[in-house]
């Protein structure tokens, strides 16, 4: 077997080691790079940490990853953390690990320790990444930077114990109630009061599920789009049902802290409650629930369910002919791309073709838009704890929206209608904005 310093040096340590490097390694890489986090072996008993702790427990991807760095900072200057001040660079994320491996093979070593001695990555650096993905999709080398700090940041949570303190405290709510903010399972159903919503029953087949979530069901703003959804699909005849008071958090803000024990817990539960009802598929509006039903529940056994966004499902029935905007809305506005529905998800027409099928609305795109967009902060569990470091990372997004002089921002995104809603008042020219869902635009010009 070849040892980890024998397999890098296999690889040549040589700064011209990317000119062969950079075609193997966009082979190695997926079509949607590292926003898919790997399941863990906890049933290995003789395994004593988890998460990366060294070189040793690298993948091969991971060390392609080190050696074909062109350091061309490409990935830092879109780095929605690091330009809000907070002291996570994906650049030297992956230098600081290639040179620290080197160093290592130099002293003639069979392996290398990340976290001994002076740990290699700090928590506040690993911590800030909102796993939005604007890094790899900028990389020319198609480095997968999330897939790395996610891993150690797994190894921060499960091995070093290390987490933020309201990180920690998100779940157990998560655990106890069903839902980040800890509030009563027997409320998640309020949103439907008076609206004659279906619940999905045993036998009984639907066409999808919707999938409400915890912040559709709890925070007031995403309650309406709900409400504003349902009312849609039913408009539409489209044949759905909801789980309601049954319906419990996915696990998304647990697998970005890094506790991945807990995740599988989480995640185990709700497949199983999934899969007592027959649907052909799942469909949500928040973008994070998309991404961890649809692409991360496949990865366990009886977890492959197919997804939609919202936005998706209402764009293809207004295509069909289901769905007919009448009124105009005469609305100078400006498109967020969420990054779990654009990078990670690749949709960026659906929530447009929505917007250009109503009459008057005028989009005015910024130029970070679509795979470019500057992501609100909200990922990677930075919606549960606020890093003392900078600025809110939401104030940069918001700046560029400011710049477009127009009275509504649209998106699509749960996470990001909580973000902008809680902070545009921290910017003069955003202060006045409404932050409006996609399908509540289109419900308006709805008869
Ligand atoms: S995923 Fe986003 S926040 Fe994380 S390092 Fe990359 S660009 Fe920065
Ligand atoms: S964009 Fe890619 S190649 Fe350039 S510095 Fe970042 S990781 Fe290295
Ligand atoms: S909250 Fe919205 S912008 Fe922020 S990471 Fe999630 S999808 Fe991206």
């Amino acid at each position: 077997m070849v040892s980890t310093m024998g397999f890098l040096a296999s690889l040549g340590h040589s700064k011209f080691f990317h000119i062969i490097g950079l075609p193997l390694n966009a082979l190695l890489t997926p079509q949607r790079r590292g926003a898919i986090l790997n399941p863990m072996d906890f049933e290995n008993e003789e395994a004593e940490t988890f998460g990366l702790g060294k070189i040793s427990e690298m993948t091969m991807k991971n060390r392609y990853d080190l050696l074909t760095c062109v350091e061309c900072g490409r990935c830092t200057e879109v780095c929605p953390a690091n330009l809000s001040g907070k002291s996570l660079d994906p650049k030297t994320i992956i230098t600081k690990a290639r040179d620290f491996a080197f160093s290592v093979q130099e002293q003639g070593k069979d392996d290398g320790d990340f976290w001994e001695d002076s740990p290699l990555y700090q928590a506040n650096e690993l911590d800030a990444c909102t796993t939005c993905g604007a890094c790899m999709e900028e990389c020319p080398a198609n480095i997968e930077h999330v897939n790395i700090i996610m891993e150690a940041k797994r190894y921060k949570t499960l091995t070093l114990g290390e987490i933020p303190p309201s990180a920690a405290d998100t779940i157990n709510k998560i655990k106890n109630n069903g839902n980040p903010w800890g509030i009563s399972q027997d409320d998640r159903f309020k949103w439907a009061e008076g609206l004659d919503i279906p619940l999905i029953e045993q036998g009984k087949k639907v066409d999808y599920l919707y999938y409400v979530g915890c912040a559709g069901s709890y925070d007031a703003a995403n309650q309406k789009v709900v409400q504003d959804t349902v009312m849609l699909l039913k408009k539409a005849g489209v044949q759905f049902a909801v789980l309601g008071k049954t319906e419990k958090c996915n696990g998304d803000p647990i697998r970005r802290f890094g506790d991945e024990y807990s995740f599988f817990e989480v995640a185990i539960e709700n497949i199983a409650n999934l899969n007592q009802y027959q649907f052909d598929k799942v469909v949500t509006h928040c973008p994070h629930c998309l991404h961890t039903i649809g692409k991360e529940y496949a990865q366990f056994e009886d977890g492959q369910f197919e997804t939609i966004h919202h936005t998706e499902l209402l764009s293809e029935l207004i295509e069909a002919g289901k769905l007919t905007p009448q009124k105009e809305i005469n609305e100078k506005l400006t498109f967020h791309d969420p990054c779990y529905l654009g990078r990670h998800h690749g949709e960026y027409n659906a929530p447009r073709k929505i917007l250009n099928a109503i009459k008057g609305i005028e989009i005015k795109e910024m130029e970070a838009n679509k795979d470019k967009a500057l992501c609100c902060g909200m990922g990677g569990g930075n919606m549960w704890y606020e890093l003392p470091e900078g600025e809110h990372i939401a104030k940069n997004r918001l700046r560029q929206i400011g710049d477009k002089k127009v009275e509504k921002l649209a998106t699509g995104c749960s996470y990001c209608m909580i973000n902008f809603n809680s902070t545009k008042a921290q910017v003069n020219e955003t202060e006045n904005i409404e932050v409006e869902d996609v399908a509540s635009i289109l419900a308006k010009s709805m008869d």
